[in-house]
C-alpha cells in the first residue's frame, strides 16, 4: 500500500489547453480519497497522471517515497476501473479474475482460491464460468473491480465506476466498493461528479473547479465548513441558497448584511462577527442551506426573513418551497469564477503555464451591489418536512438559524477561518 502526493502538478494538454493548475494533494496511505467536480474540471487527468497514463507538464507526483513522474504505467503498480472497463470477451468471469494473477505467475491452487474469494465478496460467484456478453451491466463492472484489485495493487484508481448502471444497481455497488475497498485497506482514489458518491464513500474529498483545488476535507469538514461559495453550492441538495448582501459595522450591535428586500444581524456574540466587520462597506455573499430556514410559526428570537410562495414541490419523503424573498439570490457557477488568458498553440508548455497560472476574472461587469453574476432566481427555497404547511400566494415568516449560516466574500471564499 502506499500514499500519493501531487506537489504542484500542472497539467497543459498539446494545443495549449491548461487542465490543471499547480495541484498540492497528500493522499494518505489506505486512505478512500474522492476527486469531485464537474465535467471537465479535470479529475480524469488527474487520475491519468497518477497511473501513468498522461504526462506531468510540470511539478512533481510521489508514490509512496518514490519519484513516480517518470516510472512507467506498470512500475507503479496501479489498477485502474473505468466507466467502460473492458473484459476479456472470450474469457469466462473466471478465468478474466484470474488473469492478472497468472501474469504475475502466482500459484495455480492459490489462483484458484483468491477467484473464488473475490467472486463472493463481489456477489458474483454464481456467474464464474459464465462468458463477459451474458453478464448485466452490473455484473460486468463487478468482474472489473474484482479483476483490478484481486491482484493488490499499491494503489486503486476508479473513473466513474458506476455512472452508466441504474439508479438501484449504482448504490448497491457503492456500498460494495466502499466495504471491499477498506476490507483490503488498499489506498484508492475515486473520481465522480457525484456528489451522493463522494459524501457517502470517502474519507476524504477533493473538490476541483476549472483544474485548480477548491477545497478538501472529509465529507463533514467540506459539507458543513465548506472553504468556499462553490463547494457549498456543489455538496447539498437542493443546492444552497447563496444570497448577494453588503456588510455594514453597527456598533453595539454586529454586522448587518444588507441583502437588498431585507436584512440579517450578526450580533457581536457571534463567534464570525469580527472576521464579518473586516468587510464593512464590501459585498459578502450569505450561504443559507434550505435546512437552516424553518417557518417561525411560533415566537422565535433568530432572525427573520419574509417572503411569498411561489411554488411548491413534492419530493415524496419532503416539500420544497420557494419564496419570493426580494433578495439577490446568486448563481454559484458565476461567483469566484476564472478563465485561463488563451494560450498560443506554439508557446513552449512551461512558458504557457507561467503566463496562464495568473488568470484573470470572468469580464462580466459587476452589479451595482459589488456582485459579480446573474441572478439565476429571486427565490429561496426552504425545506418544509412532510406536511406542505403552506399555500401557493401566502405571505411567510422564515426563522433562520444563524450557526448554521456561511458567509463568503465576493469571490467566494469564507470570511471566517475554515477548520481542517
Ligand atoms: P473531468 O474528468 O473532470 O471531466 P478531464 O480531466 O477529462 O475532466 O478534462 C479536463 C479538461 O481537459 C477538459 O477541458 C478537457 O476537454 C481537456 N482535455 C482532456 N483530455 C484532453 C486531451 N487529450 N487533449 C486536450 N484537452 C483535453
Amino acid at each position: 500500500m502506499t500514499g500519493v502526493l501531487l506537489d504542484s502538478v500542472s497539467k497543459i494538454y498539446p494545443g495549449g489547453h491548461l487542465a490543471i493548475r499547480g495541484l498540492r494533494l497528500q493522499i494518505h496511505d489506505g486512505e478512500f480519497f474522492v476527486l469531485l467536480g464537474p465535467s471537465g474540471c479535470g479529475k480524469s487527468t488527474v487520475l491519468r497522471m497518477i497511473a501513468g497514463l498522461e504526462e506531468i507538464t510540470s511539478g512533481d507526483l510521489w508514490l509512496g517515497d518514490q519519484l513516480a513522474n517518470n516510472l512507467t504505467p506498470r512500475e507503479r503498480n496501479v489498477a485502474m476501473v473505468f466507466q467502460n472497463s473492458a473484459l476479456y470477451p472470450h474469457f469466462s468471469v473466471r478465468d478474466n479474475l484470474a488473469f492478472p494473477l497468472e501474469r504475475a505467475h502466482d500459484d495455480r491452487a492459490e489462483i484458484r482460491g483468491k477467484v473464488v474469494e473475490m467472486a463472493r465478496a463481489l456477489g458474483i460467484d454464481p456467474t464464474l464460468d459464465r462468458r463477459p456478453a451474458t453478464l448485466s451491466g452490473g455484473q460486468k463492472q463487478r468482474v472489473a473491480i474484482g479483476r483490478a484489485i484481486i491482484r493488490e495493487p499499491a494503489l486503486f484508481l476508479m473513473d466513474e465506476p458506476l455512472s452508466n448502471l441504474d439508479a438501484t444497481l449504482r448504490t448497491e455497488l457503492r456500498l460494495e466498493i466502499g466495504s471491499l475497498a477498506r476490507s483490503i485497506g488498499a489506498t484508492t482514489v475515486y473520481v465522480t461528479h457525484d456528489q451522493v458518491e463522494a459524501l457517502t464513500l470517502a474519507d476524504r474529498i477533493a473538490i476541483l473547479r476549472d483544474g485548480v483545488l477548491e477545497d478538501v476535507g472529509t465529507p463533514a469538514q467540506v459539507y458543513g465548513d465548506p472553504a468556499t461559495a462553490f463547494t457549498a453550492s456543489f455538496l447539498g441538495t437542493p443546492q444552497i441558497n447563496l444570497l448577494g448582501a453588503t456588510a455594514r459595522a453597527i456598533p453595539g450591535q454586529g454586522v448587518l448584511l444588507d441583502c437588498g428586500a431585507q436584512s440579517l444581524l450578526v450580533p457581536w456574540t457571534d463567534p464570525r462577527v469580527h472576521a464579518l466587520a473586516g468587510h464593512h462597506g464590501s459585498p459578502v455573499i450569505v450561504g443559507i442551506r434550505s435546512d437552516a430556514v424553518t417557518p417561525a410559526d411560533t415566537p422565535t428570537t433568530a432572525p427573520i426573513l419574509s417572503g411569498r410562495v411561489r411554488a411548491l414541490e413534492f419530493h415524496g419523503h419532503e416539500w420544497l418551497a420557494q419564496v419570493e424573498t426580494g433578495m439577490t439570490v446568486l448563481e454559484s457557477d458565476r461567483i469566484g469564477r476564472r478563465v485561463p488568458v488563451p494560450v498560443k498553440a506554439r508557446t513552449r508548455p512551461l512558458d504557457a503555464l507561467r503566463r496562464t497560472v495568473r488568470h484573470r476574472p470572468e469580464p462580466d461587469e459587476p452589479a451595482a451591489d459589488g456582485h459579480v453574476g446573474s441572478h439565476r432566481r429571486s427565490d429561496v427555497l426552504i425545506r418544509l418536512g412532510s406536511s406542505r404547511g403552506w399555500k401557493v400566494g401566502d405571505t411567510v415568516r422564515l426563522a433562520v438559524d444563524l450557526p448554521q449560516v456561511l458567509f463568503f466574500d465576493h469571490t467566494g471564499r469564507r470570511v471566517d477561518p475554515v477548520h481542517r
